[in-house]
């Protein structure tokens, strides 16, 4: 059964650790999908992040000749010579690492947020989260032990990251800075600005930044940049081939950062995972070395959806959103409407059959955004967001006091 969110179960056997977090809702929201699909019924998924695109065809060749050449044994635990050398070398420009003691190579980009965290945490560390947040920060963050601070974002500011912000959240225990751009769930990407207000405060506060830039590679709007380029020696880049290759189910990221960091995040690795199978190393090396033309066609397919939801969502009753800037997705205000986030999803999934995933999860104060992907078949995200267009049109209108009944 999944743990629920503030239920304590004194007399339980399992760890007090894991008492009270959630399980992913994302897993928990393909699973339901899974089970009405086999239970009949048609559901169109604008929840998953998973990118529709096959992984390019010359990456699965070198996984299959990599296996046909017996490569199915134990490999370097850091990850291959290859590997991190191709990881080092695709680092964002400005951005240095030595390939043999800087560079983790480990079972996806979430196991490798996990090494990093539990490499840098002690009991009690407190980690700035900026809310709204991929729905495992949080998660993860109580699992190392760490206390997880919230810094919401207003919407209202185009979720912009301030200094004034971060500081007002720090104390004498806070000791790592978790930032996500471009960002799931809001499609920002942060500018220049914002980047300096991260650097700064983490200076000031002599805080380690760890930076997921997992949707590096899928910018729309102005361009990525990395905490890591100001402040190498207190940055930790949490990256993978997920998303940039459309290799999700290969389960292969990595960390790269100080020394220090990486040798300790290493130690729990070794004791983990051992390491990540050859051959999908050896696939890897491919796909950072010559993916890139598949990435930029991917962008390009990304870039057109995102103009889709644009056309078909602007001016729907009861909806307000920023279009995304990067990542996947976007990241409906659905407040106007009068229904909470999670009522709003469940509605609609019951009259239309289209899933979104509510945004309760991604830890904001406000239950009243959902996120929809723009990683599904462009003809089922115009079915979806024409549905979901038109379920807004059809609910009652909200009372003067703003609740729908
Ligand atoms: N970070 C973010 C922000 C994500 O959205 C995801 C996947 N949804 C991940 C990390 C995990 O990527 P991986 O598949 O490599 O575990």
């Amino acid at each position: 059964m999944q743990p629920t969110e503030g239920v304590s179960h004194p007399e339980s056997r399992t760890s007090r650790l894991l008492d009270g977090i959630p399980g992913s809702a994302t897993v928990g929201l393909s699973d339901r999908i899974a089970a009405l699909r086999s239970a009949g019924r048609r559901v169109v998924d604008l929840a998953s992040g998973d990118p529709d695109a096959d992984t390019p065809a010359p990456v699965v060749d070198a996984a299959v000749a990599s296996l046909r050449a017996g490569r199915t044994h134990y490999g370097p635990s850091r990850g291959t010579a290859e590997l991190r050398r191709a990881v080092a070398q695709a680092l964002p420009v400005g951005v240095t690492r030595d390939p043999d003691s800087e560079v983790l190579v480990t079972g996806s980009a979430k196991f490798a947020l996990s090494l990093a965290l539990q490499a840098l945490l002690n009991p009690g560390d407190e980690v700035l989260v900026l809310t709204p947040a991929w729905v495992s920060y949080l998660p993860l963050v109580r699992l190392h032990g760490g206390v997880p601070v919230p810094v919401h974002l207003d919407s209202r500011d185009g979720f912009r990251v301030t200094a004034e912000a971060l500081t007002g959240a720090c104390t004498p225990r806070t000791r790592v800075l978790l930032v996500n751009s471009p960002t799931n769930p809001t499609g920002r990407v942060l500018d220049a600005a914002e980047v300096d207000a991260v650097v700064r405060v983490a200076e000031e506060h002599d805080l380690v930044i760890v930076s997921d830039e997992i949707y590096r590679h899928l910018v729309f709007r102005g361009e990525h940049r990395s905490p890591a380029v100001a402040a190498p020696h207190r940055t930790v880049v949490v990256d993978g081939v997920s998303k940039a290759y459309a290799m999700t189910g290969w389960r292969l990221g990595w960390l790269s950062g100080p020394a220090d960091v990486v040798s300790t995040a290493l130690v729990a690795h070794q004791h983990m995972l051992s390491c990540v199978p050859l051959f999908v190393q050896d696939a890897a090396v491919v796909a950072l070395t010559a993916g890139d033309s598949y990435t930029r066609e991917m962008v390009e397919t990304y870039r057109l959806r995102r103009d889709l939801l644009i056309d078909i969502l602007d001016g729907a009753d009861g909806l307000r959103f920023t279009p995304p800037e990067g990542a996947l997705y976007g990241y409906l205000d659905v407040g106007g409407t009068g229904l909470e986030a999670g009522p709003f999803a469940a509605r609609l999934l019951e009259s239309t059959g289209v899933a979104v995933l509510p945004g309760g999860p991604f830890g904001a104060p406000q239950d009243d955004h959902v996120r929809v992907s723009l990683a599904v078949p462009t003809a089922d995200l115009t079915t979806g967001l024409q549905a979901l267009r038109t379920f807004v049109t059809t609910l009652p209108a909200p009372t003067p006091s703003g609740a729908r009944r």
